[in-house]
């Protein structure tokens, strides 16, 4: 039976008791209206830890939109079905007032990880990721914690948050995990219209059809084709599409770049806003 808490002071008497045990201790912070893909890291979490410990949490300092927080999908009971079969052992499901008794105040400074792509487009956006996912990991003290590439560059900052606040928490990072027409799934498609729905695998397409012409085009060239491919969609719009190193995330300007080569991608579908990436090189 999984077991879920509310309460701060109470989940860490409880997870004391687990640790005590000896047991390890692994945490997927998620912020619900789960699919497939929080399903597959919840999974890992499970094969590879004693325990397994799931965050359900909407965080406001995340959203720079505050339309997208009134309209983002919670089902917690759904929620709660899909993580017992998942084998989940324990879901920590605070309110509001329970991280955020006070304002967090804090500013993290991420150099330049948290200023490009998404960061250009959503100004705070991962500065209060960083708030919360830091306090989650100062309540669960995991041994390992569990983070999609669908979000590629948040998992870049929190393994840079992660180093600089010294946690001693491993970061598992895991693969993307789509529906069978290629669309990454995300809690944000159960929000699509139903042409946008049908138009938005169209993203991933796109990305593997760039990635199969790195001989023909150049870099600048690949960004330009990849714009048009996505704007003919009349349904479609897209944000930015940019190829970065993938440690840095800083843009290339050649296939020739030394290091890794990772193509990231935001496009507009009516009013939902969908992220998806590719390794190239
Ligand atoms: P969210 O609930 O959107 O905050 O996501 C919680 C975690 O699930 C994050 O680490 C995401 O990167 C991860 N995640 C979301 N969608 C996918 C997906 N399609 N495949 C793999 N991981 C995902």
């Amino acid at each position: 039976m999984v077991q879920v808490f509310s309460r701060i002071d109470q989940f860490r008497e409880h997870l004391k008791t687990v640790r005590n045990a000896g047991r390890s201790l692994g945490f997927v912070p998620t912020m619900g209206a789960l699919h497939d893909g929080h399903i597959s890291l919840v999974e890992r979490c499970v094969a590879e830890n004693d325990y397994t410990i799931v965050s359900i949490f909407v965080n406001p300092t995340q959203f720079n939109d505050k339309n997208d927080l009134k309209n983002y999908p919670r089902m917690p009971e759904k929620d709660l079905k899909m993580l017992e079969s998942a084998g989940a052992n324990a879901v920590f499901m605070p309110d509001e007032s329970e991280i955020y008794p006070e304002p967090d105040n804090r500013v993290f400074d991420f150099g330049m990880l948290d200023k490009v792509m998404e960061g250009k487009f959503r100004p705070g956006h991962f500065n209060g990721v960083a708030q919360v996912v830091s306090k989650l990991f100062d309540i669960v003290e995991p041994h390992k914690a569990y983070f999609g590439q669908k979000d590629y560059q948040q998992l870049a900052i929190i393994r840079e948050m992660v180093k600089q606040l010294g946690y001693k928490i491993e970061i598992v990072g895991c693969p993307i995990v789509r529906e069978a027409d290629g669309l990454a799934m995300s809690s944000r498609n159960l929000l699509l219209s139903p042409e946008h729905r049908k138009s938005a695998p169209l993203i991933y397409k796109t990305l593997q059809e760039a990635r199969n012409k790195m001989d023909e085009l150049s870099v600048k060239q690949m960004i330009d084709w990849v714009e048009n491919q996505i704007n003919a969609d009349p349904n479609l719009k897209i944000e930015y599409f940019e190829l970065v190193d993938t440690n840095t995330l800083l843009p290339v300007d050649s296939w020739n770049h030394s290091g890794g080569i990772i193509g990231c991608i935001a496009v507009w579908a009516g009013s939902i806003r969908l992220i998806d990436n590719l390794i190239f090189k």
